[in-house]
């Protein structure tokens, strides 16, 4: 017994090291190493290994110590010890400038499932982005917000309506490392008196990087103020501005503090706009610019990334709100209000916009694929009205995920545990590639029956997965929209077929919660065939990823500025099945996936109707006379020959292209450091 206290002791320090550095979150072996523990409880706490450490006594962990639990310790400890070791990219490169540091700004991240701090795709692009960084040893800094209530629990009620609810995180069980500094962001109360709120700070360690997390929930703060970073997105406009302040004004206070001075400045969509005004202040106040060569110098130092052309998605703010918040700062920047108000505005009517002020105030612009580009250089022509729609100043820097995090433990295996290599995929036998992704499957079934209630799901069937947010423009409806078609293809006993669908939607969205509703109704009618999951979170679009056999995304083009839960289902090998928009438009070749309709002109007039129209005629015709025939086409082997071929083009070629590494590696030599010298061109011209 006290021989197991003391083990359990030693072996606490142990994985309390590996919890604390969301590099567990990629490294083979190392969430395991928790599950193992208590398998039950671990995937009640959403897999978060701090939580459950601190409900476990030593002795249970003493207990839990056996020589093979130690040696799959030793593995992990090991793989973590030679990553830190390894000479990274940025090591290797030449022309490493001095003083370069990227400081990168996002409203939410998805690390992982245990920090619930992000509400979809924009989140995890970011958690992924600083992954790879970590993974590249590019220097970069990172500011977000600690949201004290993160990403809503999706249940659905006896009607079928979504219910949310807000579990607390409590900062106690994560892995975060509170900071001890308290600066402020001036906030105007109700009565327009501004207020010094003071900002909690929390450090998350992802690899290599550092991740600061803002919060105002600080004992002295009035109630008001503790509350603006209760929920992400969550509150009125007012609320949600003053969420915006504190990120991009207290993130830059807070760099300060750390002693820590970026050299580039890189906003992940206009959430954290208004760090501008600090830096402007700083310049102008601290170092005497005056206003013109202020603005210059922090436009040749930002990096704006712009991620939607959907209208809400590009948040605008009225100036009257703007105005007892930011008017005492903008005024010490040297500009008198209404002028600062025109950089928020495209026509003079207009609200604040942030991505006009983004775009205004960044010298360098993308859009987040080579279509979303293309549509955000029309959508902000009139900003650059002299010149050619071509030549607005919006390049493209596609979308990737961080392969480590998203690549299934079989294929892990094959492909090369620490490094996987994914060109490796065209040596696998058929063989080998159709029992991995078979394991994958068997695990997907078997944790949407443990964690989701649905049984009775075929491992034989083809299995579809559609698995998103139900945003009005992602379409989820538009499968089950032709019901009778769907039925007939689901009730073929020669070719089972599965569809697994899942998502959230808005809170405040009514018409996605009635297609929620509509999706699980038609389903009840299946026997199984349809299965609505609950909860779509990181855990189950990891499992789902890896797990089904086509992934299919409709979205009305040319809405989808990018998508990324295509790429980690391509990367494992699970065929896209999808409209020629986003990433697919740039990914999709026939021996890789299936394409749903043509490219079409975007600027073709067609009304939404008559798009739908269209598009369901081409996705009934590819599931019927392409996708089904493939995967059903078997050999002497009982192989899909055609099938494993694409899955391996899939692998190798899609999995490379749109992965975080090349995606962060693009960002330093098109953005960051041509940032970074034009920086030290103006620095160099005063
Ligand atoms: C990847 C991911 C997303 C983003 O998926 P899209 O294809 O961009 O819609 C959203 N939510 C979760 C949980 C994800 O893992």
């Amino acid at each position: 017994m006290t021989e197991d206290v003391h083990d359990g002791a030693t072996l606490r320090a142990a994985l309390t090291e590996i919890a604390g550095n969301f590099s567990f979150s990629w490294t083979p072996g190392a969430r395991q190493l928790f599950a193992e523990l208590d398998r039950k409880r671990f995937s009640e706490l959403l897999h978060n290994p701090t939580a459950l450490l601190s409900e476990l006594t030593d002795g249970d962990l003493g207990r839990a110590l056996t020589p093979e639990y130690a040696m799959k310790l030793g593995r992990v400890q090991e793989r973590l010890e030679a990553e830190a070791e390894r000479p990274t990219w940025w090591d290797a490169r030449e022309g490493r400038p001095d003083g370069f540091l990227v400081g990168y700004f996002s409203a939410e991240f998805g690390l992982d499932e245990s920090l619930p701090v992000y509400s979809g795709g924009l989140g995890i692009l970011a958690g992924d982005h600083l992954k790879s960084a970590s993974e590249l040893g590019v220097p970069l800094v990172a500011v977000g917000l600690n949201y004290f209530r993160g990403y809503f629990r999706q249940r659905l009620d006896e009607g079928d309506r979504q219910v949310e609810r807000y579990p607390r995180n409590d900062g106690a069980r994560l892995p975060l490392t509170l900071v001890p500094m308290a600066p402020t962001v001036e906030l105007a109360d109700e009565a327009g008196n501004l207020v010094s709120v003071r900002i909690g700070v929390s450090r998350a360690l992802v690899g290599r990087i550092s991740l600061y997390l803002l919060d105002t929930k600080v004992e002295g703060n009035p109630e008001w103020a503790r509350d603006v970073t209760n929920t992400l997105y969550g509150g009125d406009r007012l609320n949600r501005l003053r969420q915006e302040l504190v990120l991009g004004i207290g993130g830059v206070r807070v760099l300060r503090r750390l002693g820590l001075d970026p050299s580039v400045f890189h906003m992940n969509e206009g959430h954290s706009a208004f760090f501008q005004v600090e830096r402007m202040r700083e310049l102008v106040e601290d170092e005497g610019l005056d206003r013109d060569a202020a603005l210059e110098r922090l436009r040749a130092s930002t990096v704006f990334t712009t991620h939607t052309p959907v209208p809400a998605g590009n948040e605008v703010f009225d100036p009257e709100l703007l105005r007892p918040n930011l008017a005492p700062l903008v005024e010490r920047c040297g500009f008198e209000w209404d002028e600062f108000v025109e950089l928020g505005k495209v026509h003079p009517d207009d609200a604040f916009g942030m991505t006009p002020f983004a775009l205004r105030t960044s010298a360098f612009a993308n859009g987040v694929s080579k279509l979303h580009a293309s549509v955000s250089r029309e959508m902000w022509h009139d900003l650059w009205p002299d010149v050619p729609v071509d030549d607005v100043p919006i390049t493209s820097i596609t979308n990737g995920v961080h392969v480590r995090t998203w690549l299934g433990g079989d294929l892990e295996g094959m492909l090369g545990t620490n490094t996987p290599r994914l060109e490796r995929a065209f040596d696998l036998s058929d063989e080998d590639l159709w029992d991995a992704h078979r394991g994958s499957k068997a695990r997907l079934l078997e944790f949407i029956s443990r964690t989701r209630g649905a049984p009775g799901l075929d491992p034989e069937a083809l299995t579809i997965g559609f698995a998103r947010r139900f945003a009005t423009y992602k379409r989820a409806g538009l499968l089950f929209s032709q019901a009778e078609r769907l039925a007939a293809l689901l009730g073929d006993r020669d070719r089972p077929l599965q569809i697994l669908v899942a998502g959230k939607a808005h809170p405040a969205d009514d018409a996605g919660k009635d297609v929620i509703r509509q999706v699980v109704d038609f389903a009840r009618g299946t026997e199984h065939r349809v299965v609505f999951l609950p909860d779509y979170e990181m855990t189950l679009a990891r499992r789902l990823v890896q797990g089904v056999d086509v992934w299919l995304n409709t979205p009305r083009r040319p809405m989808e500025a990018s998508g990324t839960s295509g790429m980690k289902a391509a990367l494992n090998g699970v065929l896209n099945c999808s409209i020629l928009d986003g990433w697919w438009a740039e990914g999709y070749a026939p021996n890789r996936g299936f394409a749903i309709g043509g490219e079409g002109d975007p600027r073709a007039q067609r009304t939404e109707e008559e798009q739908d129209a269209d598009d369901v005629e081409a996705l009934y015709a590819v599931l019927e006379q392409q996708v089904l025939p493939a995967f059903f086409e078997r050999d002497e082997r009982g192989l899909p020959p055609r099938w494993l071929a694409m899955m391996r083009h899939s692998i190798a070629e899609l999995g490379t292209e749109f992965s975080t590494n090349r995606m962060v590696r693009e960002y330093v030599e098109k953005m960051y450091l041509p940032a970074h010298r034009d920086l030290a061109a103006v620095l160099a011209a005063v």
